[in-house]
């Protein structure tokens, strides 16, 4: 059965206590339920609450070497969640390898360094974004690229 009555509801922040009313489209039994058993929380300390996360996740990533990001609010947000996560995967990446010698370690970390430091230096969120999708193997490749170009720099590197 759909209708297509809107429903107000007052419903209460769980961190502030502040009444606010929210429309729902459900039955109204359905909707009750929500009212009485959803955590609830105002526009002003989802917010709150959002930008208090973005803050501690920028710190660890400042912590790791990271530049502070440049962006809008909302994109800053997600950049700072999505650079965090791909720098996990990197770690987990690096633990994978195995090396041959100690050259190719020695190798493997410098490859390393030049990776990291193009991430180090990137504040556009827009970027971080635009490579959410990065995996593991893109991160091997170009790795692998770099240490390539480090034992056979091309003509216009040198
Ligand atoms: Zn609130």
């Amino acid at each position: 059965m759909t209708e297509d009555i809107v429903f107000d509801y007052d419903v209460k922040c769980r961190t502030c206590n502040q009444k606010f009313k929210v429309q729902m489209f459900d039955s109204h039994d359905r909707n009750l339920y929500l009212v009485d058993n959803k955590h609830w929380f105002c526009d002003k300390c989802k917010k709150d609450f959002f930008s208090k996360q973005t803050a501690e996740l920028q710190e660890k990533n400042t912590l790791k070497g990271f530049l502070e990001l440049e962006g809008s609010d909302k994109s800053i947000s997600w950049a700072e969640k999505l650079r965090s996560e791909m720098m996990n995967k990197f770690e987990i990446y690096k633990q994978t390898v195995t090396h041959q010698s100690d050259e190719d370690k020695e190798l493997f970390e410098k490859a390393n360094e030049i990776f990291l430091s193009e991430w180090f230096a990137t504040k556009d969120a827009k970027w971080w974004i635009d490579n959410k999708k990065m995996n593991v193997r893109d991160m091997r490749l170009k790795i692998e690229f770099i240490i390539e170009e480090i034992k056979n720099p091309s003509k216009e590197n040198l």
